[in-house]
């Protein structure tokens, strides 16, 4: 198949790779690296594309530049456990909800959308914290348009804090920053703006481009004005969709309702989701039956940026899932075609970044080492970040991308699939949840005792990988 490809013989591709030292049989199944290398050889450079995609592209509709139109930005709400996220997401859902509509009475569905008193609209994802927000990434989905990161005032930048913040740069995802709790007696936001400054990150009136808002989930102070903030940052991002055409978004979350059967929220991105619509949602699919909104209003349609409960599917697809809307005939070929991509998927081992594999990697233009670093105390990660960062070449960049005290987390190891790094722990083991992810995943996480070792190992793999030079 590569062969056909390539538009050369059987023989020339197994000639070729024998010239390298590489044996392979024609019947063989080649991994991705093989593939590469083999195509860079005959001048092809190769993009690889997920079952998902392959079989999306049938369904995409081109969009025609006077169809588009602003649509709300999609906001996720992120920062350290007990800072207030779930405060803000609360008081910002229920100061929203207009009175009389279904009694005020709001459910979680994953996502809901508010108008601002500006009369604006705003959708944000439900689930605080950037669990989801990185398993949502690590399938591909790119949902959020801007994240707030919730400070409290009355504590300091914290570890998750600083989690949170480079899950959002690994992104590309714009930052606004609420720092929570002013109500309180302790209260100190200039300490908050100035572990921020040390982070590199300038707030508005600390002369820097980052927007900031002082407020009380609690008392609702400021909110409003976060509000705004959000909105002028979407401003600049010039979000637009396509209403007029099908529906095409993303699952957010999915369950099974003894009553009603298959839930499942999706946000609409593109195009417009109307009721007796047959979605393709990952593998399975459906006629949307009922949508309801959070408040439980029942709607006939949803444009971009809307959040909907949708009833009919035959199961439940997983968040981050692409839907899509098609023939039923095309929705059940599809929906088959992806089950058995995927089962083919399941046997082939994914292959990540590791050290070991780091010499034949750079052979193939690899050329950023991402590292996450954890350690027992901040002493040592600074150190061994520091000793890291050094060992960067001009053939290959060393990044850390995440670095922090304490035990390596399921988080962490979620931030390594989607941006391809190696774990090093010092004095630090993971959770067994974050061993048993790393282990389906693939995610390599060295653990040392001595920091000159781990040192030693990374400037090992390094040399290793060096491209030779005539
Ligand atoms: P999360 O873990 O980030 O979702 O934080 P929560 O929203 O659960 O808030 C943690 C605690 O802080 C709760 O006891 C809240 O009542 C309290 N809290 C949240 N926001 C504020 C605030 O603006 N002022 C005060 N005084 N307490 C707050």
């Amino acid at each position: 198949d590569l062969a056909t490809l390539l538009g050369v013989s059987v023989n020339e591709v197994i000639s070729k790779c024998l010239s390298f030292g590489m044996f392979i049989a024609i019947n063989q199944r080649l991994d991705a690296e093989a593939i590469t290398f083999i195509a860079d050889e005959f001048g092809y450079e190769v993009e690889f594309i997920s079952a998902e995609e392959e079989t999306s592209i049938q369904l995409e509709q081109e969009d025609k530049e006077e169809d588009l139109v602003s649509r709300a930005p999609i906001v996720t709400i992120m920062g350290h456990v007990d800072h207030g996220k779930t405060s803000l997401l609360d008081y910002i859902r229920k100061t929203n909800v207009t009175q009389g509509e279904a009694g005020g009475i709001t459910q979680h569905i994953g996502a809901y959308d508010v108008v601002t008193s500006s009369g604006k609209r705003i959708t944000f994802l439900d689930t605080p914290g950037h669990e989801a927000f990185t398993a949502m990434r690590a399938r591909g989905a790119k949902v959020t348009d801007i994240a707030v990161i919730v400070i409290a005032a009355d504590d300091s930048v914290m570890p998750q804090t600083v989690e949170a913040i480079n899950h959002a740069q690994v992104a590309g995802v714009p930052m606004v920053f609420a720092i929570n709790k002013i109500d309180k007696p302790d209260a100190n936001p200039n300490k908050i703006k100035e572990a921020l400054a040390n982070m590199n990150i300038l707030v508005e009136d600390w002369g820097g481009k980052y927007q900031c808002q002082e407020l009380s989930a609690k008392k609702g102070i400021g909110v409003e004005d976060l509000l705004e903030k959000i909105l002028l940052e979407a401003e600049f991002l010039d979000l637009k969709a396509n209403p007029k055409k099908n529906a095409t978004g993303t699952v957010i979350e999915a369950s099974l309702d003894k009553g009603k059967g298959y839930l499942a929220t999706v946000l609409v991105q593109s195009g417009t989701l109307k009721i007796g619509d047959m979605v393709l949602a990952g593998s399975h699919y459906g006629k949307v039956k009922a949508m309801l909104d959070y408040r439980g209003n029942k709607l006939t349609k949803a444009g971009p940026s809307m959040p909907v409960q949708i009833l009919g599917l035959n199961g439940a697809p997983q968040a981050g899932d692409k839907f899509n809307v098609t023939t039923e005939r095309e929705a059940k070929e599809i929906a088959t075609r992806r089950e058995q991509l995927l089962r083919e998927q399941g046997i082939r081992a994914i292959k990540r970044t590791t050290l070991n594999e780091l010499g034949r990697r750079i052979a193939l233009g690899f050329k950023q080492l991402n590292i996450i670093v954890k350690a027992d105390v901040d002493g040592s990660v600074e150190a061994l970040s520091d000793s890291l960062l050094k060992l960067s070449k001009e053939e290959v960049e060393v990044r850390i991308i995440h670095k922090g005290v304490g035990q390596i987390s399921e988080a962490d190891v979620t931030l390594a699939t989607t941006a391809d790094a190696i774990i090093i722990g010092f004095q630090v083991r993971p959770s067994a949840n974050a061993r048993k992810l790393a282990d389906k995943e693939s995610v390599e996480i060295r653990l040392y005792s001595i920091i000159y070792d781990a040192i030693n190992d990374v400037k090992d793999a390094l040399e290793g990988m060096l491209a030779p030079t005539i």
